[in-house]
């Protein structure tokens, strides 16, 4: 499959400092921050710095520092977030996902019960 990554995506200019965000915790690799539009008490959007389109391609594609540095900023959004009691990651991929922005992002939400995995 082929990936088309967008530098315009508003995840991009994040990362290039064009466009303010209320970060949570960054490494060499990844950046998290906080949802502008919240759906839990925490919600938390984790990125990696490169570019990659939806998880698969992250999956395929980065190195193994890149990867180890995503993850690394999961344990720490994980650790400091106060969601000892459990959360729900989620990443949405293209149109069937109905993913909105087209840079790789792990969603990191909790503070209360998540209830059923998906609307009916
Ligand atoms: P999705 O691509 O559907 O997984 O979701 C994209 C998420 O990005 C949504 O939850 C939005 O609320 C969030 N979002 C969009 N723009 C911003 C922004 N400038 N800062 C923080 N979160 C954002």
């Amino acid at each position: 499959m082929e990936f088309a990554y967008d530098d315009q995506n508003i995840f991009a200019k994040i990362l290039r400092g064009e466009i303010p965000n209320d970060t949570v915790f960054e490494n060499d690799h990844a950046l998290a921050f906080r949802d502008i539009r919240p759906q839990a008490p925490v919600h938390v959007l984790v990125i990696p710095k490169g570019p990659y389109v939806s998880l698969d391609h992250f999956a395929r594609d980065a190195g193994a520092d890149e990867q180890a540095g995503f993850f690394a900023a999961v344990a720490a959004v994980c650790e400091s977030q106060g969601v000892e009691d459990g959360f729900r990651a989620i990443s949405n991929a293209r149109g069937d996902g109905v993913q909105e922005v087209p840079h790789f992002h792990l969603h990191i939400m909790g503070g209360r019960p998540m209830g059923p995995m998906l609307a009916r």
